[in-house]
């Protein structure tokens, strides 16, 4: 197996994986002094919008894992180029040439979403075991809004309280809601980042035919992954639906007054942008607007905030792949949570959260800092 792609075939094969203009680069760094990887180790990314252009695809570089698909590079970029594409083109290729030199956590991943709908292993009729006691139907067609949790709160142990806390806040706030449990399959946005394209159709196709023979028309996520793939790719294959973020639903039921608080909370949290909710989406308004409609709570900004959020490292598939100690860019935000003085490191994205948990379990840090979602706090308070 060559370790470089052919020259006409790497550049046809990115071009077909829908990263053609990789052409318009001129190769001024920008993106490679943006890239959050520099703070931790070397990363050039403009070294392959360079070798793209001469379709030379380094299948050897482990720069082709190593993008997050932040979106920093691509919002600063002079020249308007999806960096993000070209990197998924790249593994595309990669998956084609070599898929068994792939990171084998990334084929585990992968293995467990053809075999079962989520990347965890965990087996299918386990996928709506998060609701516990909680009393929540299942979605049929008088349902007005599907409530869909994604694989980490379906799966996660720990992280299970977040689908319980949104579910909880939307029984108390009366919205029509239900679940679709064990016919839920992953949202496929990560798989298809890290370039497994058919996987991600066979995962999409699956949910698309359940939302629309469920008669789904309107989605309450918890993350912004799903989010994202269910606003930018499901219509692309029949799939077209009202999609809302809860923090977006949230800042709805404030606005019009029918979410209130009872209790205060006098602590002091540090919101973190996630880039699929930030910069990938542009909500960044309405989960501060929930935490500051919160009775008690001090709510600041990171260091670096909004637009220049730093990545937490979990999207483009990396949080399904090991990063090493000293490279994790969630533990740079926990040690800033901590200097700001900040009791609750609050996000609305359970990549995120994921890794802020382990950073804290890490550094031993877990009795100073909190790892929060929104929706765990606006619980705790309604
Ligand atoms: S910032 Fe844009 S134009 Fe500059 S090197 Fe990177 S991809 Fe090329
Ligand atoms: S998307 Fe983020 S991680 Fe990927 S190359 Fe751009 S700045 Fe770096």
């Amino acid at each position: 197996m060559e370790a470089v792609a052919p020259f006409k075939e790497a550049e046809d094969a990115l071009k077909d994986a829908g990263s053609g203009e990789f052409d318009l680069c001129f190769q001024c760094g920008l993106c490679t002094v943006s890239c959050p990887w520099n703070i931790v180790r070397t990363f050039i990314p403009h070294k392959i919008m360079r070798q793209a252009q001469f379709g030379l695809v380094d299948l050897e570089d482990e720069g082709c894992w190593l993008c997050t698909t932040c979106n920093v590079c691509v919002s600063r970029c002079p020249r308007g180029v999806p960096i993000t594409d070209i990197m998924r083109a790249a593994r595309v290729i990669f998956l084609e040439y070599q898929y068994n030199m792939a990171p084998a956590s990334l084929r585990s991943a992968m293995g467990s979403l053809a075999s079962d709908g989520n990347p965890w292993g965990g087996k299918r009729e386990n996928r709506g075991a998060w609701v516990g006691d909680l009393d929540i139907k299942t979605f049929t067609r008088d349902t007005e809004l599907l409530y869909f949790p994604g694989c980490v709160p379906a799966y996660d142990p720990q992280l299970g309280s977040i689908a319980r806390a949104t579910a909880s806040i939307l029984k108390k706030t009366g919205a029509n809601f239900g679940i679709l449990g064990t016919t839920e399959s992953c949202c496929g946005e990560s798989v298809r980042k890290a370039g497994n394209e058919s996987l991600f159709e066979q995962l999409a196709k699956s949910n698309i035919d359940v939302f629309n023979t469920s008669g789904v028309t309107e989605i309450i996520v918890t993350s912004p992954h799903c989010y994202t793939t269910f606003t930018d790719d499901y219509p692309k294959l029949g799939g077209t639906y009202t999609v809302l973020h809860i923090s977006q639903y949230l800042a709805g039921l404030i606005d019009q007054g029918n979410l209130t608080f009872t209790r205060e909370l006098n602590k002091k949290v540090v919101y973190h942008d996630p880039c699929y909710l930030g910069r990938h989406n542009g909500i960044y308004d309405e989960p501060r607007r929930v935490l500051h409609s919160i009775p008690g709570l001090e709510v600041i900004d990171e260091i670096d905030s909004r637009e220049n959020s730093l990545c937490c490292g979990g999207g483009g598939g990396r949080i399904w792949m090991e990063t090493t100690k000293g490279e994790r860019f969630s533990d740079i935000l926990v040690e800033q949570a901590i200097d700001l003085g900040a009791d609750i490191l609050a996000t609305a994205c359970p990549y995120c959260i994921l890794n802020f948990k382990d950073s804290v379990l890490t550094m031993d840090k877990g009795d100073v800092l909190e790892i929060k979602d929104i929706t765990e706090i606006v619980q705790e308070v309604i």
